[in-house]
């Protein structure tokens, strides 16, 4: 199905997670490709599985090569030619614009598109559909971090240093990551870090791998990770730990957050988040005394609907213990989709326009609307978040068409059956998909799209680093790349084809323009520049440098510092009842990605973890008469799942862990609940209140003792 482009080994990059591992595609003659591990800075020659089978999805035999359609809701999805179906896709977008006006046409992308197709999708909702209805999955992932990084910092790029510099911190400080199961090839760092004397403290509810290799951990209740934070800061100024050269120099804002911090008094911080005194004080001096510190967080505290909040907690103590802005001290996000990062940046957001410009300021809009050759005026304003409009749509006010791009939230939405049931509302639904997801099947129409090796393209990494992908094989006879299905649909829609190139140099060209004076700028980044490890935005000049450390001399605020903020914990929005007397966590396994399209279907990956489950403590699961391996019912308020028991002492004994990478029965995001912070608009995923039950019935011989 594939033939080779030139050499049969091209070096790329894995197609998942933010780390964005280094490989080579190897192709033996006409055999079938297969990847080798390749020296590159975030993975130091390392894989995991996920990556190691990466190749095994390119000629996988459900692999979609023709676009499907179907005549109308109830029949099925056909096969049909690539004009008939692009006919359907531009005829429906028009004709809903036509009757509801042109903000009910949706657009939902992704964190792991290209950089090229993030800003494309972004130029097609605004300049060929002139819709604010735009946003992506990545509000679901780093949006709290992002938006508490921009507050205090002034910019948001997740880690403002190289992950090589954790070796470098005397103290690391991990919160709500579970780093050596997400990521393994990043542990090499937490290696270097620990074996240079460093030491590690992770805040997790859970026992996870990465936690057990930590010299601390604080086993927090979930949802009470800004209370810990606060007590922690409390400590830090009771005690004397505060640097108040750094403060006094470099911030803003300590008096009122340490004020506020003086309500979080130990005790108190002890009974919210059930994390003993002297193990948050030990914490506390560990980092105080460290000469260099980081404070990294992951979407444990972010998920939250204070997950604003918590990361800000976390940043004002960073802050002043004097750990940010130096050499190997700083604090960081560890972002998660392959290019959650650069998916952030470049308009794929309902606020947002490329170079992380705001779509509300008028100069912002100017400059963007000059590249893209349109009157300013006729850009649209600030959509509705992800949520938001995934929540309305079919219904009253909400978009009435939805045009899907790298994402399945049928999986990965919360509350996933009212996503569904809206889904079912809509008027026309479009995904573009290399298989027939979750969402896809729910289509009208679905068009097959180019996978990783098959399209040159850029991701930008948890580090900032811009990085090349390159096409190392064809693509099967019948698929296209989104570029084209954008460009070709966007002429449909009555653009000059130049306006959509679907060359993604060309592209990616046009972005440096778009993205140049913006915060993040990648106006000197050329392809031929990202030959070797890539290049850190800001890089605004072609001849002038790139950026891999930010913040060393001065904050990107207005007036150079750092800003604390006066945060306060707030009680679990949704308090475990005696009809809900459990906390539900959700998050991942190390052989699936996200909402498991392409994870499920490799063999390998598939027969490691080829169902949901749950785990939960072995006491708890004799209460409840459930042995290994059982089924068990979780319910919440808005749902029902059922999923494998797995017995661990490694778990809270009021808590159960959920891992969302399965459609069906098996969906975590059935269970899980939609609040939002109120700032980043991010969904409360992490937290939630839950019963279980036996899915089945068995003797008490088969029960744990
Ligand atoms: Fe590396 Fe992430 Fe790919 Fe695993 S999934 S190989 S950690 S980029």
């Amino acid at each position: 199905m594939h033939e080779p482009t030139g050499s049969a080994r091209t070096p790329t990059h894995c197609p998942y997670c933010s780390l964005q591992c280094g490989m080579d595609l190897v192709r033996e003659g006409q055999g079938a490709p297969s990847v080798e591990a390749r020296a590159f800075p975030t993975s130091r020659g390392g894989l995991c599985r996920k990556g190691w089978t990466a190749a095994d999805l390119l000629a996988h035999p459900q692999r979609l090569t023709t676009p499907l359609m179907r005549e109308h809701r109830g029949s099925p999805l056909r096969p049909v030619a690539w004009a008939a179906a692009l006919d359907r896709v531009a005829g429906e977008l028009a004709a809903c614009a036509a009757r509801h006006g042109r903000d009910a046409n949706g657009v939902f992308g992704g964190g792991g598109l290209t950089n090229e197709k993030a800003y494309a999708l972004g130029k097609f909702a605004r300049v060929a559909l002139r819709t604010a209805s735009i946003d992506y999955n990545g509000r679901f992932c780093m949006a709290s971090a992002a938006t508490a990084g921009q507050l205090a910092f002034g910019l948001d790029r997740g880690l403002p240093f190289p992950l090589e510099d954790i070796a470098r911190a005397e103290a690391v400080l991990l919160v709500g990551s579970n780093l050596a199961e997400t990521m393994p090839p990043a542990v090499v760092h937490l290696d270097d870090q620990q074996v240079a004397g460093g030491k590690l403290i992770v805040v997790d509810p859970r026992a996870t791998p990465t936690a057990r290799r930590a010299d601390l951990h604080l086993q927090a209740v979930p949802g009470t990770d800004l209370a810990l934070a606060l007590g922690m800061l409390h400590i830090a100024v009771r005690e004397g730990l505060v640097d108040h050269d750094f403060v006094a120099e470099r911030t803003s804002g300590f008096e009122r957050a340490a004020q506020r911090a003086g309500a979080y008094w130990p005790d108190r911080v002890e009974r919210i988040c059930g994390v003993d005194v002297e193990v948050m004080r030990h914490a506390v001096h560990i980092l105080a005394g460290a000469r260099t510190a980081m404070v990294l967080t992951a979407r444990g505290p972010e998920q939250s609907r204070q997950g604003t909040d918590t990361v800000l907690g976390f940043i004002n103590l960073a802050l002043a213990l004097g750990k940010a802005g130096r050499p190997g001290s700083g604090y960081g996000c560890l972002t998660g989709q392959g290019n959650g990062q650069g998916g952030r940046e470049h308009g794929q957001k309902a606020d947002q326009l490329p170079g992380y410009r705001r779509i509300d300021d008028p100069a912002a809009r100017a400059h963007v609307a000059g590249v893209w050759g349109v009157d300013p005026d006729s850009l649209p304003g600030p959509g509705a978040s992800a949520w938001e409009m995934l929540a309305a749509m079919g219904r009253e006010g909400g978009v009435r068409t939805l045009l899907v791009l790298g994402s399945n939230p049928v999986v990965s939405a919360p509350q996933a059956g009212l996503v569904e049931e809206n889904l079912a509302e809509l008027d026309f639904l479009a995904v573009c998909d290399p298989f027939v997801s979750e969402t896809a099947a729910l289509a009208d129409v679905v068009l097959p799209v180019t996978q990783w090796a098959e399209e040159d393209g850029t991701m930008t990494n948890l580090e900032g680093r811009v990085i090349r992908r390159r096409a190392a094989l064809a693509p099967p006879d019948g698929v296209r790349s989104d570029l084209e299905v954008l460009g070709r649909v966007a002429v449909r829609l009555g653009c000059p084809p130049e306006w959509f190139p679907t060359d993604p140099e060309a592209v990616f060209d046009e972005l440096r323009r778009a993205s140049a004076g913006g915060r993040a700028d990648y106006a000197g980044i050329s392809y031929a520049r990202l030959e070797g490890d890539g290049a850190f935005w800001p890089c605004p000049h072609p001849d002038g440098p790139d950026t891999p450390r930010l913040f060393l001399d001065r904050f990107a605020t207005e007036d150079g510092r750092a800003r604390l903020h006066a945060v306060s914990h707030r009680p679990h929005a949704e308090p475990t009842t005696g009809a809900f007397p459990l906390w539900l966590t959700t998050g991942r396994v190390s052989g699936h990605y996200q909402s498991g399209t392409q994870t499920r279907r490799v063999a390998a990956l598939d027969a490691l973890e080829p169902e949901a489950f749950v785990e939960l403590h072995p006491v708890l699961a004799r209460r409840h008469r459930l042995a290994d391996g059982d089924d068990v019912l979780l319910t919440t308020r808005r749902g029902t799942a059922r999923a494998r028991a797995r017995l661990t002492p490694d778990i809270r004994l009021d808590t159960v862990f959920m891992p969302f990478h399965w459609g069906g029965e098996g969906r975590a995001n059935l269970l899980t609940n939609p609040v939002l912070d109120p700032r980043s608009r991010m969904p409360e995923f992490k937290l939630c209140a839950v019963r279980i039950a036996p899915g089945s019935p068995h003797s008490d011989e088969e029960l744990p003792a």
